[in-house]
């Protein structure tokens, strides 16, 4: 370095979670102090990690838990896809709907029905199923994220173990596409 080059850059990561439940941050968490190197190879913005809840600059990397269930989660994610270069598809629901996807094979109608209108314990009595404009419309299924834009890597696991997050920002960080060993991401 002549002293003229510019310092080198970190590259810029975010996170967020869209119909999921967490447990794929958590498990980013459970790296326990290797937590560390990733904020020191990362800047981490926009990700519920840090709270902040816009992009304010383009990012390398980001991560996607969960798919998407309602037209909130398809505007975040299309914004993620805008300011993200690599966007990874990170669990089991952002790879195929997981668990809120099982509400695929019901119907969304019935699905409702069923939830506040006719629900065993009598608690739906209202009859009213909600529908304020403020609350984001759901879906007629749950859509996994490469059926709404382009995804670069997936992530599979319910969750991904620490481990396999670590594979992959380690090679992310480095500027190598991830080439992660079978023995992280197969769960038979
Ligand atoms: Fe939760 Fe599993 Fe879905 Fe991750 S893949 S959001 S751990 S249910």
């Amino acid at each position: 370095m002549d002293g003229t080059e510019a310092p080198h850059k970190k590259p810029i990561l975010a996170t967020v979670s869209l119909a999921g439940c967490f447990g794929c941050h958590m498990s980013l968490l459970d790296a326990d102090e290797r937590i560390l190197d990733v904020l020191a190879a990362f800047e981490l913005h926009r990700s519920p990690l840090t709270d902040i809840k816009r992009f304010a600059k383009r990012c390398d990397v980001g991560l996607i838990e969960g798919g998407c269930c309602n037209d909130e989660n398809v505007h975040v994610l299309r914004e993620f896809r805008e300011n993200c270069d690599v966007l990874v598809a990170v669990g089991a629901c952002a790879i195929n709907g997981g668990l809120p996807a099982l509400r695929n094979e019901i119907g969304l109608e019935a699905c409702l029905t069923e939830a506040y209108l006719e629900m065993p314990t009598g608690a739906g009595a209202e009859g009213i199923i909600p529908a304020d404009a403020d609350i984001p419309k759901l879906l007629d299924r749950v859509y996994p994220c490469h059926e709404v834009v382009k995804i670069d890597y997936f992530l599979p696991g319910c969750p991904p173990p620490a481990d396999a997050f670590w594979a992959l920002l380690t090679a992310l960080a480095a500027g190598r596409a991830p080439d992660l060993p079978t023995e992280l991401i197969h769960y038979d």
